[in-house]
């Protein structure tokens, strides 16, 4: 569906681990050169939300096996996405893009709540709209979140960029050497094979709503501008 003004309009997902740069809290240098990224594509035209994971902070399932209650623990790793989104919206505005954080839980003073159609709203204007505080929900990841926001902000595609690798292959590249990179698949022959691109809700939600899903690699640089403006680059899954 295109937006009334015949933009294209994506969502891109991040997913924790791009922001820690390899390691626990953020990376400044890293997510400022993501937010120049986001700027080129967005000052090009391109409407542009992001969900943003906390994998570099907390991640709830990890943190319950040590002991913590697994609600409580989900929670923090929420809280961790928000952290992610302001670093975000705060190098965004330095490249000169408006950008406003929504948050699914309520923190005025940090955020605006999550309202869809305001969302839509600011994609119209050309501000981009990061996305924090996954769900709301204990139990649920920032994957699902992903194609859910991509979803109700009728988006055209919703983007995975992942850090190591740059698509979905035939096997995991890192034990199979003959693993070769796929193109094109669908959701189904991505479960036949058990290839885990994001979480089993996620890609459910997105295979029974027909949303177009890219995976690309991170590592190149100009990659997430490229996936953003619509190039062919990665894989890219339909039904
Ligand atoms: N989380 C949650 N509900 C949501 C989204 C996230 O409980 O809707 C929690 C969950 O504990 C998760 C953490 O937040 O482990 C960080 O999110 P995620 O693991 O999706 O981040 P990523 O792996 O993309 O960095």
């Amino acid at each position: 569906t295109p937006t009334p003004a015949g933009r294209r309009r994506v969502l891109l997902k991040l997913s924790g681990e791009v922001f820690g740069g390899g390691t626990v809290g953020l990376d400044p240098d890293v997510v400022s050169s993501v937010a120049h990224e986001i700027a080129a594509a967005a000052n090009a035209g391109v409407e542009v939300g992001v969900v943003v994971g906390g994998g570099n902070f907390f991640r709830g399932a990890e943190l319950s096996q040590r002991g913590i209650d697994r609600s409580r623990a989900d929670y923090m790793g929420m809280l961790g996405t928000v952290m992610n989104c302001l670093a975000l919206q705060d190098f965004l505005e330095k490249a000169g893009v408006s950008t406003r954080v929504q948050t699914a839980i309520t923190m005025g003073q940090v955020a605006e709540p999550y309202i869809p159609l305001r969302a839509i709203r600011h994609m119209e204007k050309g501000r981009v709209v990061v996305f924090g505080a996954g769900a709301g929900m204990p139990y649920f990841s920032t994957d699902t979140v992903a194609i859910q926001r991509a979803l109700e902000t009728h988006c055209d595609e919703v983007l995975v960029g992942k850090n190591g690798v740059d698509g979905v292959y035939t096997a995991d590249p890192r034990l199979d050497p003959d693993a070769r990179r796929l193109e094109r698949l669908t959701f189904d022959e991505a479960i036949q094979r058990d290839l885990r691109v994001v979480d089993g809700t996620a890609f459910s939600l997105c295979r029974d709503n027909a949303l177009a899903m890219r995976v690309f690699g991170m590592n190149d640089p100009g990659n997430v501008t490229r996936a953003l403006q619509g190039e062919n680059i990665g894989t890219l899954v339909t039904v």
